[in-house]
């Protein structure tokens, strides 16, 4: 009988010690007995999941995760976001991430515009493409303030801020530099000029909700191009995710991608449905990843109980369920890691290492201690290179 893996992911759980929860990390603070217990019955431990001088994004982070190595595989944020669309690119195309922003006092004020509806968002993007009639720019909406732009015809070697990372940045110091990034500065102020009385924007301010300033274009690459899991691992799988990222990345390597209705990418999403819809796979996959992307924007925003709440969550309603259900199965395994830290002080991705914990067919106890990082690292099991993690996982 073939073995069943599930890997959950709770996107930038990891953190540092924050003041409103004692001195505890989010991991340390949290009631998570379904992750202490896969920690206490198996191990924990670390792992390096962004190679050293590469960007912490959640794309280098989940590429490591997914058990390709970022050094040699990585060309962009846009390119895996734009696999996940299915959008057609030729071999000399850039394409760009491109959120909707608010900018206030001339600083970057909200990476998100108040988490903006793909509906609203959606139609701002749609709307603008058509208003600004450049034949070499393309815009495609996506989820949320999610969205993407192509850029044909033009040499680039360009900087650009992932704005996430730069709230409360003055504009003028993150604006993109280099070769071509004044026709990213020309489409940025054709937005600005576009979103200001935007009938979509006014209904936002009377709601009190923040408005979109404009477009931030960032993370820009060429097409991408990942051998398939089934080819690199011998398994299938599935993948149960909210953000186009996890969803390009999981198209790239062959995955397939199961939706589950109220499934947001934010603090609201159907963590039910989540739990429910792994367990469902299981029985037709391999591998199944589950991917929550709460914990991360609670530390984008800064709210240390928000994460804990989101983690809590994840831990009740997920990683308890799937542990249960994959134990029917004769051979199996569950690991739960997050792809990078994102500190709450910080409000931003970092590099450090990340905790995991693994149990399941052949995995040995060593330490009887609860998951959080402090514990991760007493054990002594390191990770070097985040790619290997994968092996380790599959292999019984
Ligand atoms: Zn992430």
């Amino acid at each position: 009988m073939t073995a069943k893996y599930a890997l959950i992911i709770p996107d930038g759980a990891a953190d540092n010690p924050q003041e409103i929860l004692g001195g505890k990390t989010v991991f340390q603070a949290a009631d998570i007995p379904n992750m202490d217990k896969i920690a206490r019955q198996g191990r924990q431990g670390i792992v390096h999941t962004v190679p050293k001088g590469m960007s912490p994004g959640s794309d280098v982070a989940m590429m490591s995760l997914l058990g390709y190595d970022p050094k040699t595989n990585y060309t962009g944020r846009a390119p895996i976001e734009a696999a996940a669309q299915e959008i057609p690119l030729s071999a000399e195309d850039w394409v760009f991430r491109c959120n909707l922003v608010t900018m206030a006092d001339e600083k970057m004020a909200d990476h998100s515009a108040g988490h903006i509806s793909t509906k609203e968002g959606s139609e701002l993007i749609r709307q603008f493409s058509q208003a600004i009639k450049n034949d070499n720019v393309r815009f495609y909406p996506g989820v949320g303030y999610r969205h993407l732009c192509v850029i044909s015809g033009v040499e680039l070697d360009v900087v650009a801020c992932p704005p996430h990372d730069y709230i409360g940045q003055k504009i003028s110091k993150i604006m993109p530099k280099g070769k071509g990034a004044d026709l990213l500065k020309q489409l940025t102020a054709q937005s600005q000029q576009f979103f200001e009385d935007h009938p979509i924007n006014k209904v936002r301010r009377d709601l009190g909700e923040n408005p979109v300033s404009s477009i931030w274009l960032w993370g820009q690459g060429r097409r991408a191009f990942l051998e398939k899991f089934s080819a690199r691992y011998g398994k299938n799988g599935a993948a149960i995710t909210a953000v186009d990222l996890v969803r390009g990345l999981a198209k790239l390597v062959g995955f397939d991608l199961i939706e589950v209705p109220g499934a947001t990418g934010y603090l609201d999403t159907n963590f039910v449905g989540k739990g429910e819809a792994a367990i469902d796979a299981l029985d037709k996959y391999d591998l199944v990843l589950v991917h929550v992307e709460a914990t991360d924007e609670a530390g984008h925003n800064g709210n240390p109980l928000q994460k804990k709440k989101a983690l809590e969550n994840i831990d009740k309603f997920i990683v308890g369920p799937v542990y249960e259900a994959i134990q029917t199965f004769d051979r199996w395994r569950i690991l739960v890691m997050p792809d990078h830290p994102t500190p709450c002080e910080i409000r931003a991705h970092v590099g450090q290492p990340v905790p995991f914990a693994i149990a399941g067919t052949g995995i040995i106890n060593v330490l009887d201690k609860p998951f959080h990082e402090f514990n991760s690292f007493e054990s002594g099991f390191e990770v070097a290179r985040g790619a290997d993690m994968m092996e380790y996982f599959l292999k019984l």
